[in-house]
Parts: structure tokens; C-alpha cells; sequence
């Protein structure tokens, strides 16, 4: 597990000097050897036996003059840059009052778990929130904070309400039933145990401490997206660049990772070869064996030029299909869940081109090119069938976007520039189509990504815009960006 720690300047703590995280490090030549009182040693000696595998004195005594204490005190004086002297000096004092992550330094031999997970797909949960923060903004630090990696990567996070995650995020305080137990304010922030079954993967904060979304206090985004850096396998750096570096830093306006942590993390995730630390686990399917079989998985949702292959609704939420991707905008609640569609439709390993829902069948219909699946609840239902079951002449092999107009009973397939009826309730293609589209829904002359339909609206979706379409006036009575459809 790893915790990680703050940088001077902000703290309340008693530290004096420049923030270490600044990027000269001058040892100091002439630093004065302090006092050493008791306190220190005591502080040292915690610090050491967590961070850096001191052995425990059976009879419980502190030496400072002890060959493994100082060898352990120049341990942690070379990790962070200063001057390996074996001595508690000021630095050494001053680093070690530092609030950091609480994952060690140094490995511990005990720990032998996977290094990292043997997929590219991971869930988290989040259980326990704080008081400090609204769980609206506790959720979206957290996602932001998995995005920091999932842009670095090939990885995708996906939500999980279930309390069944890959990663279990919660706030705890003191002893909280894995060992390491938080010290109250300063000190240790947060740990996270490196991938594995279990408590693998779970990643803790200390809510003893005062989380923030802002400068002051400690900033949960930057805390969180380190602590994730382990829950992914990494271990600390004494890059102090570096977001794994153990001390706290204060949010930063350039980039949070270093070049040394993107390489560290991709090192870690390049396409599956044979790691002999894999964990494994669901070894039914594994479609994601390199990241070049799914290009584009990395969509970024807000992205002005976001388009979408298809958008539907399914029960509850609206679906929204990019590629082999797939946002998941529920209509209640405000979260979107995401990541490869086969993540939630293990039987669909394509793109979809279109989509649409029949509210009184509670049924789904996902086409791509010249196939369609029916999705009932959540379940895909059986092997894909032919377009042609609608009555589609032969040559018609794909479909741009497809729509059910809940008000006729019809569901409207677009092709280039024309489009179909489809009779649901006789099963039967309306007579007289294909007919073009710029005929029938003026201002609407180009091909269509997708579309969707709600409350007498058409929603065409072209390129990056949408057109909101009144089906009743035959009018385009707005346009807005595709990317606003999923909160952005
Ligand atoms: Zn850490
Ligand atoms: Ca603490
Ligand atoms: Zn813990």
C-alpha cells in the first residue's frame, strides 16, 4: 500500500524552509545537527519502521546511534535528495514531518502481490465519503483523478455502484480494519494497496484531514490521482516532478504526471505480453489484448468534435455508441458510466451504427452493418440477426442512424440521403420509401450519425452538432453540441 504526502508550503504543520518539491535541491553544507530531542527520535523512528522496513526493537528502545537505524536514516535521506549523513538533521526532520502518502518507500518483501492487473478495463466504487466535500464533488475529483491515468494509458475506468469493484475508495479515520491505521490530521493523507484480489487495488484517505476541491487544505484530485498510481501497480519516485513522488504537492497548472510516470505506466500496461506477476482473474475473454484493436478507445467525452455512431435509450439511461465505446447517461441520476461497449455487452465486439428503443416492448435494437442484436433489460438476447428481417431490399447492407417515433408506431432507418418506415405494429416496411430525407425533414440535408427520439423531438445528430428536430412542424428548432449530451 502507499500513502502519499503534501508539500510544505501549505501545510498548518511546523515546517519551515523552502517546499521540497520545488525543483533545485541544494543540500545543505553546513546544516546544523539539531538538538535531537526525544521527540524527534520518536517521530524518526515511526517514520523509518513505516516507510522504510525498520525492524522493530523487541523491547521497544530507540538508538539513534544503532547501525540499522542510521543505515535506515540514509536510506530515506538518498530516496528524497538530501544529504546521506545518517543524521536527523533539520532536512531530514523536516521532510520526515512532511504529510505524504502511506505507502513505503522502500518494497516490502511481505508484499507479494500482482503488479498489475491483467486487463485493461477496471472498476472502482466509491463507499465511505467525506463530510468535507458535497459527494457530487468527492465523485467528480475521483473520476478526474483515474482520468489523469486513463489518458496516459490504455486503461478505462468504469463506475460501479455494486460496492464490487476492482478499487474501493473510502474515507476512513484511525485504525480501519487493514493494519495501517491513519494518524489523524498530517502526516499520513491516503494509502492504496497495489492490484490484487481483495482489499488489492483499494485505495484509503484519511478523513482526518481537511479534503478540498481548491489550494488549501489537502486537494483530494491530486491525492486521489496518486494514490490510483499505486492502486495500478506503481511505486514511489524520487523524481520530485513526479506524481508519485511520496510528499504532498499543492495542485500544479502544468501537467500532473511527469514524463517518467507516463512511461512508468505504460511500461507497466503495453500490450499484454506474459507477465509472470499477472493476476488472473475472468479469464473467459480477453478481447482487449493489445491497445491497437481498439483505437479511439480513449475518447474524450467533452471534446468540441465529439460525434456519436449511435444514441439510444435502454431502460433507464440514454446510450451513447463511438467505435467500440459507450457512454452510459442514466436519466435520473447524474453519473456517466463508460469504457468499451463489450464491457457491458460481453456478446458485442463491434461498433454500432445505430440504435433505437421501443418503450412497449422495453426492448432495444443495436444494428451494425447488415446484423442487429435486441437487448431486453440489460441482456442481449441470442445471435445477431439480418437487416433484411425489416424488409430491406438486399442492397441495403448498413444504416446510418434508425429512430422509433413512439407517436406513429414507426421506426424511421436513415441510409445517405434517404430513409425508411417500418410499420411496428404490422411488422411491415411502409409503402412508397425509401424517400429522401431533405424532402421530408427540411433542414436536415446531410447524412446522419444518429438519432434520437423524445417527446415529439427528433434529435439528429450530424457530425459534432445535434439538431433538434419538431416532428410535428416539420422544423429544426435548435442546434447544440453533441458533447453537451453528456454533461459537458
Ligand atoms: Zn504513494
Ligand atoms: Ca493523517
Ligand atoms: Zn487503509
Amino acid at each position: 500500500m502507499h500513502a502519499m504526502l503534501l508539500s510544505c508550503c501549505v501545510l498548518g504543520l511546523t515546517m519551515l524552509g523552502p517546499c521540497f518539491t520545488a525543483p533545485t535541491f541544494i543540500p545543505e553544507e553546513d546544516s546544523t545537527p539539531t538538538p535531537e530531542p526525544q521527540v524527534d527520535l520518536k517521530l524518526a523512528t515511526d517514520y523509518l519502521q513505516q516507510y522504510y522496513n525498520l525492524q522493530k526493537d523487541p523491547l521497544g528502545r530507540m538508538k539513534r546511534s544503532g547501525p540499522s537505524f542510521v543505515s535506515k536514516v540514509k536510506d530515506m535521506q538518498i530516496f528524497f535528495g538530501l544529504n546521506a549523513t545518517g543524521e536527523l538533521n533539520s532536512d531530514t526532520l523536516e521532510m520526515m514531518g512532511s504529510p505524504r502518502c502511506g505507502v513505503p518507500d522502500v518494497e516490502e518483501y511481505s508484499n507479494n502481490q500482482g503488479t498489475r492487473w491483467n486487463k485493461n478495463v477496471i472498476t472502482y466504487s466509491i463507499g465511505r465519503y467525506t463530510r468535507d466535500l458535497p459527494r457530487s464533488t468527492v465523485d467528480s475529483l475521483i473520476e478526474s483523478a483515474f482520468s489523469v491515468w486513463a489518458r496516459a494509458s490504455g486503461l478505462t475506468f468504469v463506475r460501479s455502484h455494486s460496492g464490487n469493484a476492482d478499487i474501493m475508495v473510502e474515507f476512513v479515520t484511525h485504525a480501519h480494519g487493514d493494519l495501517h491505521p491513519f494518524d489523524g490530521p498530517g502526516g499520513t493523507l491516503a494509502h492504496a494497496f497495489g492490484p490484487g484480489l481483495g482489499v488489492g487495488g483499494d485505495t484509503h484517505f484519511d478523513d482526518s484531514e481537511r479534503w478540498t476541491a481548491g489550494g488549501t487544505g489537502f486537494n483530494l484530485f491530486v491525492v486521489a490521482a496518486h494514490e490510483f498510481g499505486h492502486a495500478l501497480g506503481l511505486k514511489h519516485s524520487r523524481n520530485p516532478e513526479s506524481l508519485m513522488y511520496p510528499t504532498y504537492k499543492s495542485p500544479h497548472p502544468t501537467n500532473l504526471l511527469s514524463l517518467e510516470d507516463v512511461a512508468n505506466i505504460n511500461a507497466l500496461y503495453s500490450p499484454v505480453g506474459v507477465h509472470p506477476n499477472h493476476i488472473l482473474r475472468g479469464s473467459q475473454y480477453n478481447p482487449w489484448l493489445s491497445r491497437s484493436l481498439f483505437p479511439g478507445l480513449m475518447q474524450d467525452r467533452c471534446a468540441p468534435d465529439l460525434t456519436f455512431d449511435a444514441v439510444s435509450t435502454l431502460g433507464d439511461a440514454t446510450f451513447f455508441f463511438k467505435e467500440r465505446y459507450l457512454w452510459i447517461k442514466h436519466n435520473r441520476q447524474n453519473d456517466i458510466k463508460e469504457g468499451p461497449i463489450v464491457n457491458f455487452m460481453p456478446k458485442i465486439e463491434t461498433s454500432i451504427d445505430a440504435a433505437f428503443w421501443i418503450p412497449r416492448r422495453s426492448t432495444a435494437y443495436l444494428i451494425h452493418e447488415s446484423m442487429f442484436w435486441t437487448v431486453k433489460g440489460s441482456v442481449v438476447k441470442g445471435k445477431p440477426r439480418p437487416l433484411s428481417h425489416f424488409g430491406f431490399p438486399a442492397w441495403v447492407q448498413d444504416v446510418d442512424a434508425a429512430v422509433h417515433i413512439v407517436k406513429t408506431g414507426r421506426t424511421l432507418f436513415f441510409i445517405h440521403d434517404v430513409y425508411w418506415s417500418f410499420n411496428e405494429n404490422r411488422k411491415v416496411m411502409d409503402f412508397g420509401y425509401p424517400k429522401y430525407i431533405s424532402e421530408d425533414f427540411p433542414g436536415v440535408n446531410t447524412m446522419i450519425n444518429a438519432a434520437f427520439y423524445k417527446d415529439n423531438f427528433i434529435y439528429f445528430f450530424v457530425g459534432p452538432q445535434v439538431y433538434k428536430y419538431n416532428y410535428t412542424q416539420k422544423l429544426v428548432v435548435g442546434v447544440e453540441n453533441a458533447s453537451s449530451w453528456l454533461g459537458c
